[in-house]
């Protein structure tokens, strides 16, 4: 997909702008892979050959997305992703 088509993208939830963290693009420099942050909401879109995934939580499956994420883990640099959201590192869950 389009990096000018992604960018206008906003988030299913919230309307929220969403930051594009880009890892690999194409040969017509089309985004390939990489994922759409929600600064409101946290939530991780995973771009999976350059499709973005806006599920619903409940249409999403973690068991899937987890290889994904475990090969993105440098991108990642060291973050947790927990229920969709993406948590900023040293950040501690409430118990
Ligand atoms: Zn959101």
């Amino acid at each position: 997909m389009k990096r000018t088509t992604i960018e206008k993208l906003c988030c299913p939830f919230d309307r929220s702008d969403l930051e594009l963290t880009q890892i690999t693009e194409d040969l017509n420099g089309k985004i390939e892979e990489g994922w759409l942050h929600c600064s409101q909401c946290k939530r991780i879109y995973p771009i999976v050959k350059g499709i973005p995934i806006m599920n619903p939580d409940e249409f999403r499956e973690p068991s899937l997305e987890q290889p994904l994420l475990d090969r993105w883990q440098k991108q990642l640099k060291g973050r947790q992703v927990k229920a969709f959201r993406l948590l900023d590192s040293g950040q501690e869950e409430d118990t």
